[in-house]
C-alpha cells in the first residue's frame, strides 16, 4: 500500500464522498457561526480532508480547522446524506497526531493529561483532595485576594472560581464499592464514575448512587474501571483510547449486571461506540457489543422506574442545556426532560437553540479558551433570555462551562448551574 493510500484509509477518504456540499449543516455549526469561515464549517472541513487525502493540501493545512471543531456532532443531525462526520473527524485527528505537528508545549501537556492523569483513579482522587485542601485552608481566598491566581496558565484561574466545594479526603475514602439494594425488585447496575466527574463532582456521583438505591437497584463500582477514552479520541490518540476501552470492558464484564449506568453525557457517548473500535468478527468486538448493550444514562434508567413520586416541591424557573454528545451520539433526548417535567413546582423555560453547543467539548475550553468563550457567549444569551434561576445539564464539562458562563454574565446572584441528578435528589424522590 502506498503512503497516500495508507493516509486515505486512515483519514476515511471514502466517507468524504457522501458529502454533496449542500451546506444544510452550516447553520447548525457553532464554529461556523462564531468564526465565519468556510474552513471552520463541517462542509469546509470535509473538503479539506478530501484535499489532503488527494495530496492537494498538506496535513498542516488541516490542523487548525480540525483543532477548532468542537466535535459536537450538531452537523450530523441535519445532514441529508448522513455523512459520518464523526469518523472523518477522528481520522483527521489521528493523522494530525501521527504527523506530530502540534507545538511542543501542547504535546507535553497532552501527553501528561492523557497518558498519566485522566486514566488514573489515584491522580483524579489526588486532584479532588488537593482542591479540598486549597479551598478549606484559606489558600484559595488568599490567592484570590492577592491576585496570584492570575498567574495560572491556560486560564485555569477562571476554572478554579467555579469548581464546587470538595468533600474531605476522609469522605472520599469512605465510599463503598458495593451497595445492597434497599428494596426488592429492579436490577443490578454497575456505576461508571468517570474521571473528571468523580474528581470534581464527587457529590453528584454520590447522589447518583443514592438515587439508584432509592429505587431498588443494587449498585457496584468496579474497581478496575478507568477513563472512558473520549478525551483521548478527541485528541487523535486512538491507540490509547482503544486500550482504555479494553480496560473498561474487562472491568465491567467481571460483574453480573443488567446495566452500566453513567451520569456524564460525553462518557456515555464514547462508551456506546466502543464496538466501532474493533474489527467485526473479533472477540473484542463481541465483548464490546455486550458492553455497549448495557450502557445507559442515569436519566434513561430513572425514567423507566414505575410510580416515581417526588415529596418536595422545587419552586424554581429552570432551563435545560442538553449535552451535545448525549443528544447527538447517545440519542438520549426525552428522559431528562421527562424527569424535569415530573418535578413538582418547576417552571421549565426551554432554550431557543438547545442544540447549540456550550463550547466545553472535552478540553476544548482549556486549549482553545477564547474560541470556546465566543461559543459560550452565544449560548449564554439564550440562557439569560429565559430568566431562569437554574440551568440543568447532564455532563461535567457542560456543567463547568455553564458555571463559567454564569460568572461571565455576572449573574451568579440570580442563577446557578446544576446537574440533573442533584435537582432530582433535591425533590426527594421515592417509589410508591
Ligand atoms: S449537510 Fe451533509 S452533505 Fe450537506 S454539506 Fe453538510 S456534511 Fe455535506
Ligand atoms: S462537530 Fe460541531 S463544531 Fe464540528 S463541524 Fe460539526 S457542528 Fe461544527
Amino acid at each position: 500500500m502506498s503512503e497516500l493510500q495508507a493516509l486515505q484509509q486512515k483519514i476515511n477518504y471514502d466517507k468524504t464522498f457522501d458529502c454533496v456540499q449542500c451546506g444544510y449543516c452550516l447553520p447548525a455549526c457553532p464554529t461556523y457561526e462564531t468564526m465565519e469561515r468556510e474552513t471552520h464549517s463541517p462542509r469546509g472541513r470535509i473538503n479539506l480532508v478530501k484535499m489532503v487525502a488527494e495530496g492537494k493540501a498538506s496535513v498542516q493545512d488541516l490542523e487548525k480547522p480540525i483543532e477548532k471543531c468542537l466535535g459536537c456532532m450538531a452537523c450530523t443531525t441535519v445532514c441529508p446524506t448522513n455523512v459520518q462526520y464523526g469518523e472523518i473527524l477522528e481520522g483527521a485527528k489521528e493523522v494530525i497526531e501521527d504527523h506530530q505537528i502540534k507545538s511542543t508545549s501542547r504535546k507535553k501537556i497532552e501527553d501528561f493529561l492523557f497518558g498519566s492523569f485522566f486514566p488514573s483513579g489515584k491522580w483524579m482522587n489526588t486532584l479532588g483532595n488537593l482542591t479540598w485542601f486549597y479551598q478549606k485552608t484559606g489558600i484559595q481566598a488568599l490567592a484570590n485576594k492577592s491576585r496570584l491566581t492570575k498567574l495560572a496558565p491556560l486560564h485555569l484561574d477562571k476554572f478554579e472560581q467555579v469548581i464546587p466545594q470538595q468533600p474531605s479526603p476522609k469522605e472520599r475514602s469512605k465510599r463503598a464499592k458495593r451497595y445492597k439494594r434497599k428494596r426488592p425488585a429492579h436490577a443490578k447496575v454497575a456505576f461508571f464514575t468517570g474521571c473528571v466527574m468523580d474528581s470534581v463532582f464527587f457529590e453528584t456521583n454520590q447522589n447518583t448512587i443514592e438515587l439508584l438505591l432509592r429505587f431498588g437497584f443494587e449498585v457496584v463500582l468496579p474497581e478496575q474501571q478507568t477513563c472512558c477514552g473520549a478525551l483521548h479520541a478527541h485528541s487523535g490518540k486512538v491507540n490509547e483510547s482503544v486500550e482504555l476501552a479494553k480496560r473498561n470492558i474487562k472491568a465491567f464484564e467481571e460483574e453480573e449486571i443488567d446495566y452500566i449506568v453513567n451520569n456524564a453525557g460525553g462518557c456515555g457517548a464514547r462508551m456506546v461506540e466502543y464496538h466501532h473500535l474493533f474489527e467485526e468478527g473479533t472477540t473484542w468486538r463481541e465483548r464490546a457489543e455486550q458492553f455497549v448493550s448495557k450502557v445507559r444514562d442515569i436519566s434513561e434508567v430513572l425514567a423507566e422506574v414505575d410510580d416515581l413520586v417526588f415529596n418536595k416541591s422545587v419552586d424554581r424557573t429552570i432551563t435545560y442545556q442538553p449535552s451535545c454528545h448525549m443528544t447527538n451520539v447517545q440519542k438520549v433526548k426525552n428522559p431528562p426532560l421527562q424527569l424535569i417535567k415530573d418535578v413538582p413546582g418547576i417552571t421549565l423555560k426551554e432554550l431557543d437553540r438547545p442544540d447549540f453547543c456550550c463550547g466545553s467539548a472535552g478540553i476544548y475550553n482549556i486549549v482553545n479558551y477564547e474560541d470556546s468563550m465566543d461559543v459560550l457567549d452565544v449560548k449564554m444569551k439564550d440562557v439569560c433570555g429565559t430568566n431562569s434561576e437554574s440551568v440543568i445539564t447532564t455532563n461535567p464539562g457542560c456543567l463547568l462551562q455553564m458555571k463559567l458562563g454564569i460568572e461571565r454574565e455576572g449573574v451568579t446572584h440570580t442563577m446557578d448551574a446544576v446537574h440533573l441528578v442533584d435537582l432530582l435528589l433535591e425533590a426527594d424522590p421515592q417509589q410508591k
